[in-house]
């Protein structure tokens, strides 16, 4: 740590400040901000577009939008109270129930006296004199503060395509990130979907089951695995509850916190009937094994990798009965696993449904949408119900969509336009007492594991410096260009950094994100961890403190 002096004595009476800390985003990371940050005795604030809590699973109401991750691994592990009385019905659960277990966390640490819903902020100003944050909303309301922290999630700003006529339907049409509450109902409808990410086949496959047509556009498809789900039944969730030290314990050793560990054993070491067994065992069991507990070379290796593409492609064939279909929904522009795989529950078995069509857009581009549904190279369509599953300008977009603005005028956007820097996820050069919860370049992955320990750091570090009358944290641009050297040097060697996706920085929606930049650390959570517990253990010389 060093100490300056440039903006201590100018540092505004906390009195004289609406709170101290401002949080942007009721999500999970923000709620467990409100937790730890009162446990400081801090004033807090929390600003929410919504209407309730739960971000990403406020807004992600689609039909079929469920887990991917266990459900016992996904709750929050900070509260022995928490994990007693919540009882899990599925091993992955639906949003409903994700929903109503968020609220059942909001009511039990009274979250939401400082919460402010339908708060949409529109910017944040650093004020160089005072050395506080100021907070705008939509409404044109000002809130003054010490600290602002982030909570805004990874995966939060929708992005629609860019076809013409998109206004002229005359039908409802919805995007699944910003789902209507009121059930929408398919029955006797004409549907189509657009985009077949994990949100797209998680959609997909539930409006199939009542849709009187349902259409599929697709454009690059992806390697979509079984889920595997099933009930939790009472002696189950005991056994789940006796068990959580253990479970959480295996969160913190895996690479990206999931509860499946990679098996050390290279593809190639083997025999065929052995490799080919793990295949099938893996392709049966739950979740995301086939992933993250598969043999550590098939993420890095691109003749492993062709292997298991192969195993994954003749399972979707041997599920489609139409070859032809079939050939459509297996990548040819990219090996299994190098982007997020969507997790499915008879997926390919819904195209061997009468009432479902695949059309790709690889062979015939949607050209436009009309006033009755869209044209495509080849035909025209009439819909009663158009879907937009078409992704998220992902880890930078919800800070894009704020006007941020740190020290000395610098606007975050520019800053990070041709690929954001931070330090460990959490600091930007050059805004002081801003903290970001899953920023870009922290830990994603079993992404509660990492927001809990995001939450602690930044607890940590305030408590710091609020013990020692340290008001204004900024990270140096040595630590900022140490992280990004270590991150940079982790990206190397994976094969889905070679790849387009959100996960490489890429929307096509989007102006400005058509190339691969670096938004994410793809090292390991506990290096990330390491690194983080050094900083915080060695008194945060990385940071400029005063
Ligand atoms: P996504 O993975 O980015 O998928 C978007 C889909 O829309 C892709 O198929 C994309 O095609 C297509 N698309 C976008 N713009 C298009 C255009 N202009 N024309 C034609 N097609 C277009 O988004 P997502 O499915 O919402 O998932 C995003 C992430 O959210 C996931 O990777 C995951 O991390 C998270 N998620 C998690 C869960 C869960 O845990 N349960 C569920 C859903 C989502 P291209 O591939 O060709 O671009």
């Amino acid at each position: 740590m060093s100490l300056s002096s440039e903006n201590g004595p100018h540092a505004i009476d906390a009195a004289q400040l609406d709170h101290d800390v401002i949080v942007i985003g009721a999500g999970m990371s923000g709620m467990y901000l409100i937790y730890r940050l009162r446990e400081l005795g801090l004033r807090v604030r929390v600003f929410e577009a919504g209407t309730g809590v739960g971000g990403t699973w406020y807004w992600n109401r689609y039909p079929g939008a469920r887990f991917d991750s266990e459900s016992y691994s996904y709750g929050y592990s900070f509260s022995q109270e928490v994990l007693d009385e919540w009882d899990w019905s599925e091993h992955f659960s639906s949003q409903p129930e994700i929903e109503r277990y968020l609220n059942f966390v909001a009511d039990k640490f009274d979250l939401r006296r400082d919460i402010q819903f339908s708060a949409r902020v529109q910017s944040a100003t650093y004020d160089d004199d005072d050395g506080c944050w100021n907070i705008v909303l939509e409404d044109g309301s000002l809130h003054r503060s010490r600290f602002v922290v982030t909570a805004l999630g990874p995966l939060s700003a929708p992005t629609m395509p860019r076809f013409e006529g998109m206004a002229d339907f005359q039908g409802p049409s919805f995007h699944t990130g910003l789902w209507p509450k009121e059930p929408i109902s398919f029955e006797g409808k004409r549907v189509a979907v657009i985009g077949t990410g994990a949100s797209g086949v998680q959609a997909i496959q539930e409006i199939a089951k009542t849709a009187e047509h349902l259409t599929v556009f697709q454009r690059r498809p992806n390697w979509c695995t079984p889920l595997n789900n099933g009930p939790i039944g009472g002696a189950e969730m005991e056994e789940i509850r006796a068990g959580y030290p253990e479970l959480f314990q295996r969160c913190r050793e895996t690479a990206a916190c999931f509860v499946h560990t990679i098996d050390p054993r290279g593809t190639f070491e083997v025999t065929d009937e052995e490799r080919t067994a793990f295949w099938e065992s893996l392709y049966a069991g739950r979740g995301f094994g086939i992933w993250q507990g598969n043999f550590r070379d098939i993420l890095t290796d691109a003749a492993a990798n062709k292997m298991i593409s192969d195993f994954v492609a003749d399972k979707i064939r041997g599920r489609v009965n139409d070859p032809e279909t079939a050939e459509l929904l297996i990548p040819k522009d990219h090996g299994f696993g190098t982007r997020r795989v969507p997790q499915e529950t008879h997926y390919f078995e819904v195209y061997n449904q009468p009432n479902v069509e695949l059309i790709s857009m690889l062979e015939t581009p949607i050209e436009r949408i009309t006033s009755t549904g869209l044209s495509t190279t080849d035909a025209d369509y009439e819909f009663d119900i158009i879907i937009y599953a078409t992704g998220f300008d992902a880890v930078t977009g919800s800070f894009d969509r704020i006007d941020i603005t740190g020290a000395e005028g610098r606007k975050l956007k520019e800053e990070w336009q041709g690929g954001p820097t931070s330090f460990v996820g959490v600091m930007v050069q050059g805004f002081p007492n801003m903290f970001m919860v899953m920023g870009p370049h922290a830990a994603l992955g079993n992404n509660p594991r990492s927001i809990e320990y995001n939450v602690e750091w930044v607890q940590r570090l305030i408590g710091y410096m609020s013990g020692r009358d340290l008001t204004v944290a900024s990270a140096t641009p040595e630590a900022v260009e140490a992280w990004t050297g270590f991150v940079r040097q982790k990206a190397e060697g994976l094969l889905s950094n070679e790849i387009d996706s959100w996960m490489t920085g890429v929307n096509m929606n989007v102006e400005g994100k058509q190339t691969r930049t670096l938004v994410r650390y793809s090292g390991s959570a506990p290096e990330y961890r390491e690194w983080c517990d050094k900083v915080a253990d060695q008194g945060y010389q990385e940071l400029t403190l005063s």
